[in-house]
């Protein structure tokens, strides 16, 4: 069989190419030599398959996608309450490098646009980091999200350095405020110097997974970032990533998101995949135009809508039944799927409909394939008040789904891992709150 997504990959791609709208930026000189006519799109998955089809390993600059990684940086370098003291985290509405800044506090309203990326810049590593090294140390950071050793481009930083009026007068600007506490001119050498960095689309879309696969690089395994701070980095992403087409993007192609001035643009969709698109044309906003019709086309032929709500949840209780006789007289709840808040509310109603009155209760969690945390302490919650009630509660787990079925104060539960076990679970491992780590036969 011919596999199925580079063929759809080619398909999209052949759709966008004869659109030549757009224009490549002009502020930066060099950026507005580059050949407008490149395309290429990566699909990277969160368990490390890439997919790709057009220009996947031309180089380019990074330049704006840059800002969400060098703000998942300060956040873990310098934690998020000083972070958030300095930069926002409010869509502001207005263009990259619009000249703004809140009204009272004189904070950049979010760290996508240059103001915030600037002074997110100014927040990598530890205090008093000598601006040099600092940018050294964004550039390991990005690499370490692409999983290969980045380099700048000198041409395309000289080129921007030599034109930085703008990012100038903004940091200038900061400075006055007391957002940035040192050289302004320091802080836009580096800020310009991490947006130089070449990155191919290949290279995009692996950084874009790490953050879609909680922090973990697909590939190289390594825990690059902290989860709290993948959380708020996409969630900015998902406001703010496209500027003052923010609102659009989000209700039509609703992924998070990052576009940069050269032509990348990476989507990163949570639990399933991160997308890289290259396309050097950039509609009025800054966007790439043919990099925009691509996400369109993802989105909806594929469904990735971070919004889209999916079909009322696959019964978590799969079947609810009574087996046995007299003192062997058993319930059991077979639970199914995925299971968050709302698949667990789900099993305590049924535990509370089903006014159980058997000896004993089996949970069978053989056809759960994932329970996050909230969920597994409310299904060891119901455990507990079942077996304070007087029940005998049994966890049926033959792959081990809750590790350590902590039943908490006074109940206590059996775990077993072979379905006939269940029924008679005399042998079973038993795990009480008094003896929590020692296992009772
Ligand atoms: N280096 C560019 C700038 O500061 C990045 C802008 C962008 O990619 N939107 O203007």
């Amino acid at each position: 069989m011919q596999p199925l997504i580079p063929d759809y990959l080619d398909e999209v791609l052949a759709a966008v190419a004869p659109s030549s709208s757009g224009e490549t930026a002009s502020y930066i000189p060099e950026l507005a030599a580059a050949d407008p006519e490149r395309l290429g799109a990566v699909f990277a998955t969160v368990d490390g398959e890439v997919y790709g089809a057009g220009d996947v390993d031309v180089e380019f600059t990074i330049q704006s996608i840059s800002k969400p990684f060098a703000y998942a940086l300060a956040l873990s370098d310098r934690g998020f309450a000083p972070v958030l003291e300095k930069v926002g985290v409010e869509p502001s509405g207005e263009a990259f490098n619009e000249i703004s800044l809140e009204r009272d506090t004189g904070r950049p309203r979010n760290p996508m646009i240059n103001a915030g990326a600037m002074t997110t810049h100014s927040l990598a590593g530890a205090e008093g980091m000598k601006p040099a090294e600092r940018v050294e140390r964004v550039i390991r950071w990005l690499s370490a999200f692409a999983g290969r050793d980045l380099e700048v481009d000198e041409t395309v930083c000289a080129s921007e350095m030599e034109s930085a009026h703008r990012n100038l007068a903004i940091a200038h600007m900061l400075r006055s405020y007391g957002i940035l506490t040192e050289d302004p001119r320091g802080v836009v050498d580096g800020y310009i110097r991490q947006c130089s960095v070449l990155v191919s689309a290949r290279d995009l879309a692996m950084m874009a997974a790490t953050l879609a696969n909680r922090g973990i690089n697909p590939l190289s395994d390594e825990q690059v970032v902290d989860q709290a701070v993948v959380r708020q980095v996409l969630s900015v992403m998902a406001t703010c990533g496209m500027y003052d087409a923010a609102g659009d993007w989000a209700t039509q192609i609703g992924i998070p998101a990052k576009s940069g001035v050269a032509g990348g643009l990476i989507g990163a969709l949570p639990g399933q995949l991160g997308i890289a698109t290259f396309s050097p044309r950039l509609d009025s906003h800054g966007n790439s135009v043919r990099g925009v019709s691509l996400f369109e086309r993802f989105s909806s032929d594929m469904g990735l809508h971070v919004m889209e709500v999916p079909p009322a949840g696959r019964e978590v209780v799969r079947s609810n039944r009574v087996r046995g006789e007299g003192p062997d007289r058993t319930r059991i709840l077979r639970l199914q799927g995925g299971i968050r808040f709302a698949g667990a509310e789900r099993i305590v109603r049924e535990v509370l409909d089903s006014a159980l009155s058997e000896p004993r209760v089996v949970l069978d969690v053989s056809l759960v394939h994932s329970i996050d945390d909230v969920a597994r302490r409310m299904l060891l919650e119901v455990a507990r008040r079942l077996s304070l009630d007087g029940h005998q509660v049994v966890l049926l787990d033959p792959e081990t789904i809750i590790p350590e079925p902590d039943p908490g104060d006074g109940g206590s539960l059996t775990v077993v891992h072979e379905p006939e076990e269940a029924l008679n679970p005399g042998v079973a491992d038993r795990w009480e709150r008094s003896d929590w780590g020692q296992r009772l036969s």
